[in-house]
């Protein structure tokens, strides 16, 4: 009999098939009660293993589980009280129930027992219901327990990860917070967290604890044969005995064996990273290990969401505020300088370009110029967008041509557009992009953004950009149509000189620069010679061209400080600022003969020779008040030109300016 009860207690047949029966240690001297006790057991669904002193029951218990253990008192050598002593004294064993089984009824034993920690006692003989049932009811206090103790350190490693990841909304700090905590809540010898990039390699984000790896970790791990795709693929947490038989990781082979777990992360069923735990040498991983890993692996799978919701708010909103900004600066001012200053900071605000330029298409539909340079924009750069273009390379005439963004992805990189990129490069530029400005559709130019910092760009970057881009396209086209319609406003449209009331608001301007800084200025007024005569001849449309072409003699022979107006019919003035009468005369005669010498051409009946003019010189002097003095200054002299036989210029006299009408 004790031969059969050594094999059970040892028998690898029995134990094996019966693992997961709760088994119960009988601690027994007498092998004749150690078989009953074993067979009555078995027969209510126990598996048992027997002891017969407590040397063989340190020895059981060291070697395999055990669920509870039945304790004879009376034992030779150490005495049950001593057994139970010591088993309550051992972390490994002390949370096993033990009942005392006793012969004696003394209520001083029965004390004894409880006092060294056994949970029960049983009075020997015993009845067996009372003995199985005291049995099952230690059994699942200890598996409630048990339980409670596990669900605890789950909570408390939870609550610690809680505490690590809610510091921050960094991801990088939330991975290094859990990989951590996660390692320090295991006693786990080291753990890794991968999350999935944009080009679905699984980049290394935090690294905690020491781990056995000869080389240090990759960075990168792309698709392919490791451990952590065979996890992430899987979808399931995968374990393994020896972290050296990872794939890919790298780790020393070391005895006892390091354990490995890795837990995808996974949300709405997304799989977007790993946390990798490597467990101490010897480490024994158990159900309630991968639980508390799975749970806190949950937990970081949530504290990284959230932080990228966080992330993408924010950006959102940033992007509301500068599309709000610029919808504002819009509707408060038509100046387009304003607008576009107000544009190109809402592009630096949301993305690294610290150089910006905007180019309007030309009117020939081929060829853009530089209009203004925001931020660190300088001559370089503008240079080398002008030679590009020259080139036939330019990538700003690209996005205009094609309608589209073109975005050149690394300076480094780009050799087709070499040259303009050689200046953007020595100044530190690592990214080009060129948006074109659409109005309706049609292309009016291009918005060039210089970056100092490469940049995977978005749908919903390029797409703001691109907001952005037209509300820019709308305040060049307003700005445009603003100026055209001023232009028409103060321009003669035959002449296309300025007209009358241009030519008073310019000369009113000169006239208080020049009086107060006591500079000179001049003014002619011209009058063609007989145009009547010359309208009778040739027709009033022959009239007008000769108007045009006056115009046009008149424009060639000035400076382009000089103001040219129509001052009205066959009028004309020329303001010359910072001019002296001397000077001013020289520029008179020169006008003079440039009429009288020129053809009137198109003329039915052949060209024209022989249109003169005459012209009144005035100088401002310091005695004058008011403009019409000047305007009457000159007009007074070219009526002397006239009556003194015309195609001549008269010089007003300084002293003898007619007086003022008052
Ligand atoms: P004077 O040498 O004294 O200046 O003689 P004039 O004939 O030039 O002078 P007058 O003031 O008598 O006549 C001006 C003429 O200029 C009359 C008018 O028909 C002509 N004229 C004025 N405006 C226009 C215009 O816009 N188109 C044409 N074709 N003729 C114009
Ligand atoms: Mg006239
Ligand atoms: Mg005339």
């Amino acid at each position: 009999m004790p031969e059969a009860s050594d094999q059970t207690s040892q028998g690898i047949p029995g134990v094996a098939a019966q693992a997961s029966l709760p088994t119960i240690l009988i601690v027994e001297d007498d092998a004749g009660i150690a078989r009953m006790i074993q067979v009555l057991l078995e027969a209510r669904g126990f598996a048992t293993a027997v002891a017969r002193n407590g040397k063989e029951a340190f020895l059981r218990l060291a070697s395999e589980p055990v669920d509870l253990i039945l304790l004879d008192v009376m034992m030779p050598g150490m005495d049950g009280y001593e057994v139970c002593r010591r088993i309550k004294a051992d972390a490994r064993w002390k949370s096993i129930p033990v009942v005392m089984l006793t012969a004696k009824d003394a209520v001083r034993d029965v004390v004894q027992g409880l006092e060294v920690g056994a949970e029960e006692y049983i009075r020997k003989p015993f009845n067996t219901d009372e003995l199985v049932a005291r049995i099952r009811t230690l059994l699942r206090i200890r598996a409630e327990s048990q339980a409670l103790v596990s669900q605890n350190r789950q909570l408390q490693a939870l609550q610690a990860l809680a505490q690590v990841v809610g510091r921050s909304l960094k991801p990088g700090e939330i991975a290094r917070g859990a990989v951590e905590q996660t390692v320090a809540s295991l006693s786990l010898e080291g753990g890794l967290l991968h999350l999935l990039d944009g080009q679905g390699n699984l980049v290394l984000e935090a690294q905690a604890g020491r781990l056995p790896l000869d080389d240090p970790m990759p960075l990168r791990l792309p698709p392919g044969p490791s451990w952590a795709w065979q996890a992430l693929e899987s979808g399931k947490t995968l374990e393994l005995p020896d972290a050296a038989r990872a794939d890919g990781l790298g780790a020393r082979s070391i005895i006892p064996p390091q354990p490995l777990m890795a837990m995808p992360l996974l949300l709405h069923g997304r799989r977007f990273g790993l946390l990798t735990g490597v467990g101490r040498a010897g480490q024994r991983i158990e159900e309630e290990e991968r639980g508390i890993l799975e749970a806190m692996g949950r937990q970081t799978a949530i504290a990284l969401e959230n932080a990228k919701l966080y992330a993408e708010t924010n950006r959102r909103a940033q992007q509301f505020e500068a599309l709000y900004e610029v919808g504002r600066t819009m509707a408060s001012t038509l100046n387009l300088g304003d607008i576009l200053g107000r544009i190109s900071e809402a592009v630096s605000s949301l993305l690294t370009a610290r150089a910006m330029s905007l180019m309007l298409l030309n009117p020939d539909g081929q060829s853009l110029s530089t209009v203004a340079g925001y931020d660190q924009f300088d001559a370089a750069l503008e240079q080398a967008e002008a030679r590009t273009q020259a080139q036939g390379r330019s990538p700003s005439l690209t996005a205009v041509r094609e309608k589209r963004a073109v975005v050149v992805e690394d300076l480094d990189d780009d050799a087709a557009s070499g040259s303009r990129f050689a200046a953007a490069r020595a100044e530190g530029y690592r990214m080009f992009l060129a948006i074109p400005l659409l109005v309706q559709d049609r292309p009016v130019g291009c918005l060039n953004l210089y970056l100092t910092e490469r940049h995977e760009l978005e749908q919903e970057e390029l797409l703001l950009l691109s907001t952005l881009a037209s509300q820019a396209a709308i305040a060049v086209e307003n700005a445009r149509l603003f100026e055209e319609t001023r232009q028409l406003a103060i321009t003669d449209p035959l002449t296309g000189l300025a007209n009358h009331r241009q030519f008073y608001d310019q000369l009113a301007r000169e006239f208080r620069r020049c009086q107060r800084y006591g500079r000179p200025l001049t003014l002619l007024m011209l009058d063609i010679d007989k145009f009547k005569q010359f309208n009778d001849t040739f027709g009033h449309l022959a009239g007008d061209q000769a108007l045009r072409e006056t115009a046009e003699v008149l424009r060639q022979n000035a400076r382009s400080v000089d103001i040219l107006a129509r001052y009205g019919g066959e009028e004309f003035a020329i303001i010359l600022p910072e001019t002296e009468d001397v000077r001013a005369l020289v520029q008179a005669e020169r006008v003079r003969v440039a009429v009288a010498g020129h053809s009137f051409s198109g003329l039915e009946g052949g060209a024209a020779k022989g249109v003169t003019v005459s012209i009144g010189l005035a100088a401002l002097n310091p005695t004058m008040k008011r403009i019409e003095e000047l305007v009457q200054a000159a007009d007074a002299a070219l009526y002397r030109a006239k009556s003194g036989g015309r195609n001549r210029i008269e010089v007003a006299d300084r002293d003898t300016a007619p007086p003022m009408p008052v």
